[in-house]
């Protein structure tokens, strides 16, 4: 039986960004150099098939430093911890690596700054995410009050609204957060933001390349993990630029073909923290079914990279 035509969109960029590639390669490394185990608090980023890759390989996730033994060396995952989780390490006399992508931990600079200069923080993040948690924790508990929403905004009680900054958690959706830093600058009119959008470039690369191909497409997939922020993110945007379907999927086997019957084009795009394999897969499942013609849809070429820490460097 002849295969039906399908216009396959895949956008750019999409998948991996330079602090994904950091953070999986410094536990690489760090195998490496240690051996197994080497233990990892938190998913080192939020994709279980990395996850289960390095847990094969000899890490051990866990949650808390307090289920690492002592003698070991722990690394933090890509999101960022709060302060504590590296004072603790330092008081038991651990080994640790900080694989906190440098794009966060520009975000945590940036808090501390502000409380230094006596302003009090308001976060935009989503409660319980990583990385909200970490970067809340650069502060003393209570310091930092999270807004989510503008009618977050329309109620959050602050000490005083002339001393008052806000940072972001680095994967929103970039509408979203306009419209909740629109109602601050509205309520406070002298928040300080940030000297440079928190949102990342990965995150607002991946939400344009889905703003143009959205409209193109019967339906898009964003190849991604369920906790991934996103990821997450990536559905919504597509589903607000014009797509009627759009899914998360965490691989090939995900795609539920039935929901998909008729279509005649379909945009891919994953979330910064799935690898390219997965993202071929489900390409390729599309291509076992379809007569497929692929068209990129490209709004941005990246070419970021990050180094790792010196802890971690060869000596040259
Ligand atoms: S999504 Fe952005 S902030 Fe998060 S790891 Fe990637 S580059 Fe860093």
């Amino acid at each position: 039986m002849s295969k039906s035509p399908l216009t396959l969109y895949l956008a750019a960029p999409r998948g991996f960004c330079a602090g994904v590639d950091r953070a999986i390669k410094i536990v690489e490394m760090a195998l490496e150099k240690w051996g197994a185990p080497v233990y990892v608090r938190h998913e080192i980023v939020h994709n279980k098939f990395v996850v289960d890759g390095l847990r094969e390989k000899g890490a051990v996730f866990v949650e808390e430093l307090s289920e690492c033994p002592d003698d070991r060396p722990v690394i933090f995952s890509a999101h960022g911890v709060p302060k504590s989780v590296p004072n603790a390490a330092q008081a038991r006399n651990m080994v640790y690596v900080d694989a906190t992508c440098p794009l966060v931990s520009k975000v945590h600079i940036e808090a501390q700054r502000h409380a230094d200069a006596g302003l009090q923080m308001i976060m935009i993040g989503h409660e319980g995410h990583p990385e909200t948690v970490g970067t809340m924790g650069q502060l003393p508990d209570g310091e930092v009050l999270l807004v989510e929403t503008p009618q977050d905004v329309a109620t959050v009680t602050v000490r005083d609204p002339q001393k008052l900054a806000y940072v972001t958690q680095t994967t929103l959706s970039i509408d979203d957060t306009a419209d909740i830093v629109a109602a601050l600058n509205a309520r406070f009119p002298a928040i300080v933001g940030p000297h440079k959008e928190d949102i990342c470039y990965a995150t607002t690369n991946r939400q344009e390349a889905v703003k143009a191909m959205a409209p193109k497409c019967d339906a898009m997939l964003v190849v991604g993990a369920p906790n991934s922020s996103n990821s997450k993110r990536l559905v919504e945007v597509g589903s607000r630029a014009g797509c009627s379907y759009a899914q998360l999927v965490q691989r090939a086997d995900d795609i539920d073909w039935r929901a998909l019957d008729g279509i005649k084009s379909i945009g891919i795009t994953a979330g910064a923290s799935a690898p390219e394999v997965l993202i071929n897969e489900v390409i390729d499942a599309f291509k076992s079914r379809y007569d497929v013609t692929e068209e990129l849809v490209e709004t941005a070429i990246e070419n970021v990279e990050f180094k790792v820490p010196r802890v971690l460097r060869v000596p040259a």
